[in-house]
This record gives C-alpha cells, structure tokens and sequence, in this order.
C-alpha cells in the first residue's frame, strides 16, 4: 500500500512481482484504506480470473462449438490441437486442415466470450471446408452471433488501424 500526496480520490491496484500494490490518496483514513485495499483485490482477481484463458480453455470452447454446431460433419471430429499464438498480426485465427491445427491470435485473449467462439466457429469450419466458399459459410453461420460477431471484429480492426482479417 502506498499513501500519495499527489493522488486526490483516484486507487489504483497493479501486481509488482508476489505483491501487489496498492495507490491511494494520502488523506483517506484507515477505514477507506481496508476498505479500497479490498476492493481493488477483488477487482484485481476478476481481472486476472478473465485472462486466464489457457490453451486448455481453448480447446474446450472448441468441442462445446462442434458439439453444438458440427456434430454431423465427420471432418470437424476427429482430434484437433488449437493453441493460442502471439505471432499472427494479420489474422484473428488459422486453420490447417491437413494437420489439424488450429492457432489463435492473443489479441483476442480479452475479447468477449462469443465473439471469440465465432473465431473458433470459424477456424473449425475451415477442417471441414478449408476455403470460403457458400458450404463454409453456411457452416459458419449456425452460429447464432456470427454476423454480429463479424461486425465487432471490424470494428475492432478499423478502430486500431490494424487491418486484421478473418482467415
Ligand atoms: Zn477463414
């Protein structure tokens, strides 16, 4: 915890190695103190909580998504390895279908759960149809949120100047 003369009624909390630290306004008293001090702990922990998507959690989404919407197409079955990756700059997934391989852009760690399982969504399709045709599209959108989802990643794209593409 550290008190500063500077701060007026803004608290931050960040982790600093095993600690983790705690700003606050130089006048508060001891009760707004504990107060905060759990408050930002909590807050904290969510945080974290959120961003623990692990290659585990990944391949999870993957098969409640085929359990779901690719349980009658034979391709999508068979076992897959899908993995986060933080050198793809140009695409939100890839799919190889020959190896069946699925990679994940770390970009989208933090994105909203269903925009994240269209990306899933859409990479899974690509074992099934490895190009853009009409049958992968009819395939992509048995997802309820796709064209929503679709549209939050353009957004996400033109808004940062990133010109990242589905693929
Ligand atoms: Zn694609």
């Amino acid at each position: 915890m550290r008190r500063s003369q500077r701060r007026r009624r803004t608290v931050s909390a960040y982790r600093d190695g095993e600690r983790v630290v705690v700003l606050i306004p130089a006048q508060f008293s001891g009760a707004e103190e504990r107060e905060w001090v759990d408050r930002m702990l909590a807050r904290l922990d969510a945080r974290e909580q959120r961003n623990r998507r692990t290659d585990t959690y990944l391949a999870e989404r993957a098969q409640r998504l085929i359990d779901r919407h690719l349980s009658d197409q034979r391709a999508a079955q068979a076992p897959i390895s899908v993995r986060w990756v933080n050198n793809q700059h140009g695409r939100w997934g890839s799919c190889t279908p020959a190896d069946r391989t699925i990679r994940i852009s770390s970009r989208i760690m933090d994105f909203p759960e269903w925009v994240l399982d269209y990306v899933l969504l859409h990479e899974l399709s690509h074992l099934v149809v490895p190009f853009h045709n009409a049958r992968f599209w009819s395939l992509v959108a048995r997802y309820p949120k796709a064209e929503r989802a679709r549209g939050y990643l353009e957004g996400v794209s033109a808004a940062a100047g990133l010109g990242i593409s589905e693929d």
